[in-house]
């Protein structure tokens, strides 16, 4: 970024301050999201803006080998205290905060004092992952579904909306928090789809529009902010934790993708199966044989895998089926006649602890090399995979994605269409995070784990 680009941002503030100010913003917020999935922030009063949106603020780079508890897993040689980069917010994105009234927030991308992009960025990282696949005629829509809780408890979790799984009245006893949520979001102007009561006790999901990937990750961290605020306007906790209680059924964060070309969408239409384009199966073909890996960003944490069970519908197989909840890449065509525009792919592994910015970039870098290599799909799946026997399984190749931590981080680091679209710094900063939160919860209990990851993102 030059001095020229920082005028730029600075002018283009400075032009927005009065609005903010008349709908009584008192100060703006950016935040970055690290390699534990934890937003990390800083602020500046309103008449500040011109000045963050030109320099940033700055933040240690030790940020990026903080864990989710916050303790920081400093590289070795003693450089983590040492070093800065500045955190500058994308004024595209401003949004005046619905449930927290005087403030308002961007995210932001991270660059050197120099003015460079900072390598470990996982904004910048997931834009030119995108670009790059732009760059051959493709385009790739996203949309983040938010599953969540909320507790009456504080530490403990005691469920706040009461009632039967997907109950109308759940809603009702849910009905003005609910309704908050869904006020907020939409002076926010996030495009809400669909709004439920999900299978677990206290447990509410909803779903967006699909927008570009950076976008989709940044009304990620934008409503599971608005639901905090709300939460905590109504006296309520909220977790996004995959396992909020190590007995129920977990949070997921599933993650919709389409690609399109010349405004076309390629989930459909196509002469594959279900209607894929033969560009549609070979990106799918490429995210199917990249999850292991893709699971060390994707479901993160020692938690994600009290989550990933067989029978939970969080899509435990290394598979795909049309509809099928239990395979990991679940395929979705729509109602007939609805296909062009509601064909996509569901990635239903991923859980909330995952920055989603890294998780689509890996997505988006492993279907991209399914379209370079000319990757295929193998034949669906139509059942529970957990009702197959062991040997159809062999005989159908369908593997179980990693059942732990450290299993997902080997597969991750080996693999090397994702060291390659990520970089080795970036890959050994992930990597110094995951171990480290394998060796804090070693020989820790799933009640343990569970307790202490529940309301940290
Ligand atoms: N809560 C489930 C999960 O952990 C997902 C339920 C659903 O299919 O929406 O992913
Ligand atoms: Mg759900």
């Amino acid at each position: 970024m030059d001095l020229a680009e920082r005028d730029r941002r600075s002018n283009r503030a400075e032009g927005l301050v009065q609005d903010l100010a008349d709908r009584g913003v008192v100060a703006v917020a950016t935040s970055f999201v690290d390699n534990s999935g934890i937003s990390r922030a800083k602020a500046v009063p309103l008449d500040r803006l011109p000045a963050l949106a030109a320099w940033g603020v700055g933040f240690s780079t030790a940020f990026d080998y903080f864990r989710f508890d916050d303790w920081v897993a400093a590289p070795p040689g003693g450089q983590a205290p040492v070093g800065d980069q500045r955190i500058v917010p994308d004024l595209d994105r401003l949004v005046v905060l619905a449930a927290q009234p005087g403030w308002a927030w961007a995210p932001g991308d991270r660059y050197a004092q120099t003015g460079d992009p900072y390598p470990l960025d996982s904004r910048l990282l997931l834009s030119r992952v995108v670009d790059d696949l732009a760059a051959k005629g493709i385009n790739v829509l996203s949309a983040l579904e938010i599953e969540w809780v909320v507790s009456t408890g504080a530490d403990e979790y005691v469920p706040a909306a009461e009632g039967p799984a997907y109950g109308l009245a759940r809603l009702a006893n849910a009905s003005d928090y609910s309704r908050d949520v869904l006020t907020a979001l939409a002076e926010e102007g996030v495009r809400v789809e669909q709004f439920h009561p999900e299978y677990a006790a206290g447990q509410l999901e909803l779903s967006v529009a699909p927008e570009s990937p950076v976008h989709a990750a940044d009304t990620s961290v934008l409503v599971r902010s608005t639901i905090r605020g709300v939460g905590v306007r109504h006296g309520l906790r909220t977790s996004f934790s995959p396992k909020v209680d190590a007995a129920g059924v977990g949070n997921g964060g599933h993650v919709h993708l389409s690609l399109g070309r010349d405004e076309r969408n390629l989930m459909a239409g196509g002469s594959g199966r279900f209607g894929l384009t033969d560009e549609a199966t070979a990106f799918a073909g490429g995210v199917l044989e990249h999850l292991p890996g893709l699971l060390a960003v994707g479901a993160p944490s020692v938690a994600s895998y009290l989550r990933l069970v067989p029978q939970h519908w969080a899509g435990a197989y290394a598979c795909w089926g049309l509809e099928n909840r239990e395979a990991a890449l679940r395929m979705v065509t729509g109602s007939s006649g609805s296909e062009e525009w509601a064909a996509n792919l569901e990635v239903k592994c991923f859980d909330l602890h995952a920055n989603p910015y890294l998780m689509l970039a890996g997505l988006v870098a492993a279907g991209a090399a399914g379209l370079d290599s000319g990757a295929g799909l193998p034949e669906p799946v139509d059942v529970d995979p957990a009702t197959l026997s062991e040997a159809t399984l062999e005989h159908r190749g369908i593997r179980r994605l990693p059942e732990t931590l450290r299993e997902a981080l080997h597969a991750f680091v080996s693999d090397e269409v994702l060291v390659g679209a990520f970089g080795e710094p970036l890959v050994e900063a992930i990597s110094a995070v995951r171990e480290s939160e394998l060796e804090f919860f070693e020989g820790a209990t799933a009640e343990e784990v569970t307790a202490a990851s529940r309301w940290e993102h």
